[in-house]
């Protein structure tokens, strides 16, 4: 006898979408087992005086419901470095929101501050979870593209914010602009000039903006990251959103921040409460107490850069072309001057022939595009142990 089919049929809230990119390649990276240079995360461990940390707060009973805010240590530990970096104090009590990770915080703001009808505009490339969280809202995306600029041989030797195309998408309706420095994915970083001409272009407008900085600690060559929480008329109508996954090699455990002026912030919590409502308490704990010591965070971008100059070192023996990595672990590549057939495949194709034949699984750039968008540029993610590079090298080198 077979099983009757009485699945209700419904509208999709979000009928375009389909799995995330990331998980799409890891799975292919592990089904081949390729070495996974896709989506972003650590292949080394963390420090164990972290999980020591976590472990004793778990042996010392902080196992329940935390406040829904997150745990005032914490809250008082982030407001302390940001104002230590940034030279801004948001109040722990009214300005400062844990969350389940800077996904959670970006969808969570969205969700709080756009009706539908409102604009929200987004620069593409842009991380692939902005534009269905707005769809969510029921706000309309207007999306401008960072300019691409290109040698005269037509590669990409980088990106630039396409500050004319911004002037005119932000109108009265714009309720919202979703701003990300360091960059995923072409790791470019916003200057102080930056941030001051963004200011001047919101300044008379309703504007609120969601600057999404969780690869913050990622800036390399003596740079300095430049936060909206750096700028008081910016931190004025943003949401900062960051995330521990990211800086201290824990993407799995889903837990990020998001600071924000008070009223931005109480209605933030009100959708906040019943989305995830709260975050798992002793891992606050661990995180609160190792937090406490700046020398992880402050030594990242040394850690990182020698990674990164690890992999473009080796990069360089190989066709690829590659683009500048001011910030961010992610390295893009110009594959479209390989001297073989497969350099004529779009970026998803050839991404995935890299998976399964040459064994090194990266991301197309098209994938943080809506529309059609082909570069001939692909993401190599740098976070990784340095034999695992050397091996995924040792492979493009082959080509
Ligand atoms: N932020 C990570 C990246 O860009 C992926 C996160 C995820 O898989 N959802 O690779």
């Amino acid at each position: 006898m077979t099983t009757p089919d009485i699945s209700p049929s419904f509208p999709s809230r979000l009928p375009n979408v389909g799995t995330t990119v990331f998980t799409v390649m890891s799975a292919l990276a592990a089904e081949h087992q390729a070495i996974n240079l896709g989506q972003g995360f650590p292949d080394f461990p963390c420090d164990r005086k972290l999980i020591a940390s976590v472990n004793d707060a778990m042996l010392a009973d902080q196992n329940q419901y935390p406040p829904m805010i997150g745990i005032a240590a914490l809250r008082n530990g982030i407001s302390q470095k940001i104002k230590s970096l940034y030279g801004h104090h948001y109040d722990p009590e009214a300005e400062i929101t844990i969350t389940a990770g800077g996904t959670q915080g970006i969808l969570t703001a969205i969700l709080a501050c756009v009706s539908p009808g409102d604009e929200v505009v987004i620069i593409e490339p842009a991380y692939d979870s902005y534009r269905p969280s707005i769809e969510l809202a029921g706000g309309k995306t207007i999306a401008v593209s960072l300019q691409v600029k290109r040698n005269a041989d037509g590669h990409v030797t980088s990106y630039e914010i396409p500050w004319d195309a911004l002037a005119s998408a932000i109108n009265s309706k714009t309720r919202l602009l979703i701003i990300n420095s360091p960059h995923n994915p072409t790791g470019m970083v916003w200057q102080t000039a930056d941030l001051e001409r963004l200011a001047q272009l919101v300044k008379n407008t309703s504007t609120l903006i969601v600057s999404d900085e969780v690869y913050e600690h990622m800036v390399y060559d003596g740079a300095v990251h430049h936060s909206v929480a750096s700028h008081p008329e910016l931190a004025a109508r943003s949401f900062l959103i960051s995330s521990f996954g990211k800086t201290y090699h824990v993407t799995g455990w889903k837990v990020g921040y998001v600071a924000a002026p008070p009223a931005l912030t109480k209605e933030f919590r009100k959708v906040h409460q019943f989305n995830v409502f709260t975050v798992n308490t002793p891992v606050q704990y661990g995180l609160a107490s190792y937090l406490a010591d700046a020398s992880h965070y402050l030594n990242l971008p040394a850690f990182y850069q020698a990674k990164r100059d690890f992999f473009r070192s080796g990069l360089e023996k190989t066709p690829f072309k590659l683009l500048p990595t001011p910030g961010t672990y992610f390295q893009c590549a110009d594959y479209s001057a390989l001297n073989i057939p497969q350099a004529k495949l779009n970026e998803a194709e050839f991404c995935k022939w890299l998976t399964t034949q040459v064994g090194v699984a990266a991301i197309p750039v098209s994938a943080f595009y809506d529309r059609p968008t082909e570069s001939g540029v692909i993401r190599f993610c740098f976070a990784k142990q340095e034999q695992t590079l050397a091996a995924a090298l040792q492979r493009l080198q082959s080509l």
